[in-house]
C-alpha cells in the first residue's frame, strides 16, 4: 500500500490535474494505491472568503460562489470527454448549489459559526476530489472515490479537530480490507466527529490525511507531492544560496515544519514516524527531481544543522510583576487582552 498526496498547487487548474495523473498513472501499477487530494488551489481561501461576506450581509458572496463554480466546472470540461461529462458537471452544479443554500442561511442569519465554517470549507475537498475521480476513471485508471468523513474521526473542535486514532484506524482498516478497488481517492482535510458533523483538520491539513491514512493502513510510503523539490536548507524567498536536503530525520523535519518550513504541514510527522513510514516531499512540476525523504535517519552531512527555518509577525511578551503570583491563566489573559488592545 502506498499513499500519494497532491497539494493544491498541484491540482490548481486542469493543467495541473493532468501532471497529478500522469504521475498516479506511473506509480499506480506498483501496488495498492490512496491518493488523498486537497482543494483546487486558492478555493478554501475563496469559500471563507464567500462565508464572511454572506455573514457581513454583503450579496457580494454570490459573485465568488459563481467564480467557484466556474472555475471547476471549467476544470471538468477540459479534463474528461464531453461524452462522460454529464455526471460529473451535475454534481459540481449539486454541490455548489448546497454552498449557495448554506450562504444564503448565513447572509438572512448574519452568522458564521466554527461549524458552519468547516462545513462551507469542506466542499473545497469535495469538490477537487469528485472531479480528479471522474478524470481518472475517464482516463481507464478505475479509482473509487471514498469520503474521508467515512474514515477519519474526530472530536468536535471544529477548526483544528482532534483525531480519534483509535476509531478511525478501525474505519480505515475495515473499509480498505474489504475494497477490491486498487486505487482510491480521498478527499483530504476533512473528517466528522462521533456525531457525523464534519470537521477539518487545520489549514494545510490534507497532509495530515495522508499521513493518518499512511499510518493506519502500515503503508510502504507516503509521498507528498507538491511544487517544490523537497526540503531546503533555508527559505528561498528569503536567502540565495540554499541547499536541497536529500534526506532528514523525521525529528529534523517535525522541527523545521514547526519553526515556520511551509512544505509540510506540522503535524504529519507524528503517525508516519510512530511507523517508521519513509515519507517523500515530490515536485508534480518536475517529478524526475529526487526530492526529499524524511526517515528515522539523516544524511551524514558532516554538520549537525540540516536546515534553518524563520517565522514572521512574532512578537515576544514578557511578563513580570508580583500581580500575576499564584494566579493561574494570568499570560492567556494577557495575551487576550493585548490581541483586543495590541497599542498596549
Ligand atoms: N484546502 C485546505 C487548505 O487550503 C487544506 C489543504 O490544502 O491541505 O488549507
Amino acid at each position: 500500500m502506498q499513499v500519494l498526496k497532491f497539494g493544491g498547487s498541484s491540482v490548481a487548474n486542469a493543467e495541473n490535474i493532468n501532471k497529478a495523473v500522469a504521475i498516479i498513472k506511473n506509480k499506480k501499477s506498483v501496488t495498492k494505491t490512496v491518493v488523498v487530494v486537497s482543494a483546487l488551489g486558492g478555493i478554501t481561501d475563496l469559500l471563507l472568503k464567500t462565508a464572511a461576506l454572506a455573514e457581513a450581509n454583503d450579496e457580494s458572496y454570490k459573485i465568488i460562489l459563481k467564480e467557484i463554480e466556474d472555475k471547476h466546472l471549467g476544470a471538468a470540461q477540459e479534463l474528461i470527454p464531453v461524452q462522460q461529462q454529464s455526471s460529473v458537471l451535475s454534481l459540481v452544479k449539486k454541490i455548489c448549489n448546497e454552498v449557495e443554500d448554506i450562504c444564503n442561511g448565513i447572509f438572512l442569519l448574519r452568522e458564521l459559526s466554527a461549524r458552519t465554517k468547516d462545513r462551507i470549507v469542506s466542499y473545497g475537498e469535495l469538490l477537487s476530489s469528485q472531479i480528479i475521480a471522474a478524470k481518472l476513471n475517464a482516463a481507464g485508471l478505475a479509482a473509487e472515490w471514498k469520503d474521508a468523513r467515512e474514515i477519519i474521526v474526530t472530536d468536535s473542535n471544529y477548526g483544528m479537530a482532534v483525531v480519534d486514532f483509535s476509531a478511525t484506524n478501525k474505519k480505515a482498516s475495515t473499509f480498505f480490507g474489504a475494497s477490491a478497488a486498487s486505487l482510491f481517492i480521498i478527499p483530504g482535510f476533512i473528517a466528522a466527529d462521533k456525531n457525523n458533523i464534519t470537521t477539518t483538520l487545520g489549514r494545510g491539513g490534507s497532509d495530515y490525511t495522508a499521513a493518518i491514512l499512511a499510518a493506519a493502513l502500515d503503508a510502504s510510503v507516503l509521498e507528498i507531492w507538491t511544487d517544490v523539490s523537497g526540503m531546503m536548507t533555508a527559505d528561498p524567498r528569503l536567502v540565495t544560496n540554499v541547499k536541497h536536503i536529500p534526506q532528514i530525520s523525521y525529528q529534523e523535519a517535525m522541527e523545521l515544519s514547526h519553526f515556520g518550513a511551509k512544505v509540510i504541514y506540522p503535524p504529519t510527522i507524528q503517525p508516519v514516524m510512530k511507523k517508521g513510514i519513509p515519507v517523500w516531499i515530490k515536485n508534480t512540476f518536475a517529478p524526475e527531481e529526487s526530492g526529499t525523504v524524511i526517515m528515522n535517519e539523516a544524511t551524514a552531512t558532516g554538520t549537525s544543522i540540516q536546515g534553518i527555518s524563520s517565522i514572521n509577525h512574532i512578537v515576544l511578551l514578557s511578563l513580570e510583576g508580583s500581580g500575576m503570583v499564584g494566579i493561574p491563566g494570568f499570560s492567556k489573559d494577557c495575551l487576550k487582552h493585548w490581541r483586543t488592545h495590541p497599542s498596549m
